[in-house]
């Protein structure tokens, strides 16, 4: 048992918000005039459902260590430990002689039932539990629309937002913190988030710095280069048109406040106001999904559209390993999934045509294109992720309809048009021109001879050709109506 009084000792639990500045938690922590015990959990129990995968376990690494860094420099210290929180919190509150534990909401309707339950528990045995809204704009329990319900459509959702959304200014990081009780720690090290043999994830150190101060980094090159021509380069995967701060809200390393601050006042100071408003529109999408999980509960589990329960999904194992290998033969596909592996990221367009083909030309569940994203993307985020693959599959709120295929090679010609994003990922379709490399099994022999392409040897042929993909899909779609007016049928019947 620590020495410090039970009262002058605040535990604050860090998890998905690794950073000191507009971290309401912390804030109110130091705030409290207490000593300061920070942990960290690597959950065993509880929200292992919701586990990150491997991608964001490297980045879980790296985020951890500059959180550790950053408490050190201002006199605090980060503790680790493994383990259920239902059990360790009230041990850790124990050894730290503190009755109050401090942490901010996970947004994940799975994990803040159990931790209301937890705060139960913890009140029962004399611990106070605080928490905190922390990782979103807008509070997702008073934003309704004029009945009282939830929106379920994002344009009115956003637009009643931007009426009363004032965003408080984010909340000062301590400069100096006063270490609580010094509590063993695990190393970092021994929980092996790093992976080794291969180490797949060598190029990720490329374009990442994971860490509150790579997050501000990235918004300052953002806000000062690429913003300006965003509502028309936010489409494009040749360019780097686009933030890349998704990896840094998924982790929580900046908040979204800070983030919608900085861009308005870098529009007030002269930058222009239309891609920023396109801008913070994009991170309102991101609200919109942690909103829909608040009010309509896990879109990982189900169709947010019921119609869809009735889908005869295909049962393509081969199809969907060509998928995650990059290896359809569909170039626009295979770079988008190439650069999820090299990169742990995949760029928005290709992430809905790569998305799209999985679903529709290849008739796989979206929940396995969903899975297969959890696992490799950095950027994973289970709300955003569930509520993106249901937008495409047609199934969740506000969806693309079902029916609206993306045709990949348009797709390919419109939004890499110079083929620039296929060369970087797919370097065997190299030396075709832009207007060949989008459907390689369209050109003459010649063509592919001359840019020593042989499909079915140095690159694939495609595992699906996209007409029949496309009609199989429709027929796909017809099905699931059909069954599912039969079984309102069978429904109404009965009642
Ligand atoms: C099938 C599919 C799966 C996806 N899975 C994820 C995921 O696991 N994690 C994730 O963060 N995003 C996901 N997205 C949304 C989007 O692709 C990424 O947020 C975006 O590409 C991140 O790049 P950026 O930070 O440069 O975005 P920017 O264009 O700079 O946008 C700024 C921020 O707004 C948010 N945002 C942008 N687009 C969307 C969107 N369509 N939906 C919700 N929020 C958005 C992100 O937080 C992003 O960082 C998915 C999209 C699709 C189609």
């Amino acid at each position: 048992m620590a020495s410090s009084s039970a009262t002058d000792t605040a535990l604050v639990w860090f998890r998905r918000d690794l950073r000191l500045l507009d971290n309401p938690a912390l804030h109110a922590a130091v705030r409290s005039g207490r000593k300061l015990v920070c942990v960290f959990i690597r959950e065993t129990r509880g929200e292992t459902p919701s586990a990150p995968g491997a991608a964001s376990h490297w980045w879980m690494h790296h985020s951890l260590t500059r959180l550790a860094e950053d408490l050190e420099a201002r006199g605090g210290r980060l503790t680790l430990r493994t383990g259920d929180p239902a059990e360790l919190l009230p041990a850790l509150a124990h050894e730290a002689g503190s009755r109050e534990i401090y942490w901010n909401r996970a947004d994940r309707p799975e994990v803040d039932a159990r931790d209301c339950r937890l705060a139960g528990q913890l009140e029962r045995t004399g611990i106070k539990a605080r928490g905190f809204r922390a990782s979103t704009l807008i509070d997702p329990a008073s934003h309704l629309n004029g009945s009282d319900k939830p929106y379920r459509v994002f344009t009115p959702f956003w637009k009643a937002a931007l009426r009363t959304l004032d965003p408080r200014d984010p909340l000062p990081a301590p400069t100096r913190l006063t270490e609580g009780a010094d509590l063993a720690s695990e190393a970092l090290d021994d929980w092996n988030l790093l992976p080794s043999r291969p180490n797949w994830a060598s190029g990720f150190e490329v374009d990442w710095t994971p860490g509150e101060a790579g997050a501000h980094a990235r918004l300052d090159d953002f806000l000062s280069g690429p913003l300006a021509a965003y509502p028309t380069d936010r489409d494009r995967p040749d360019r780097e048109g686009t933030s890349r701060l998704s990896p840094h809200f998924a982790w929580g390393e900046i908040s979204p406040r800070t983030v919608w601050h900085r861009a308005r006042d870098h529009a007030e100071r002269g930058g222009a106001f239309q891609p920023v408003e396109k801008f913070l529109s994009e991170v309102g999408w991101r609200d919109f999904a942690i909103y829909l999980a608040h009010h309509f509960g896990d879109l990982r589990a189900s169709n947010f559209n019921t119609q869809f329960d009735h889908f005869p999904w295909r049962d393509n194992a081969a199809g969907l390993d060509a998928w995650k290998q990059g290896q359809t033969g569909v170039p626009i596909v295979d770079a988008a999934m190439r650069q999820l592996w090299q990169t742990g990221w995949m760029h928005n367009r290709t992430r809905m045509i790569a998305a799209s083909y999985l679903i529709k030309h290849l008739g796989v569940h979206w929940r396995e294109g969903m899975a297969w994203f959890e696992d490799t993307l950095v950027d994973a985020d289970l709300n955003v992720n569930a509520a993106s693959w249901q937008w495409v599959a047609g199934s969740g709120a506000d969806a693309a309809p079902y029916f609206r295929i993306f045709n990949p090679v348009s797709q390919g010609e419109k939004f890499d048009p110079d083929g620039c994003y296929v060369r970087r990922f797919v370097p065997e379709l190299a030396k075709l021109d832009s207007k060949a490399i989008h459907a390689p099994w369209d050109q003459p022999e010649r063509i592919l001879a001359m840019a020593g392409v042989t499909l079915g040897k140095t690159y694939p042929k495609p595992i699906v050709a996209l007409k029949q993909g496309r009609e199989s899909a429709l027929a796909a779609y017809q099905h699931m109506r059909d069954r599912a007016s039969a079984a309102a049928e069978t429904a109404d019947a009965k009642t």
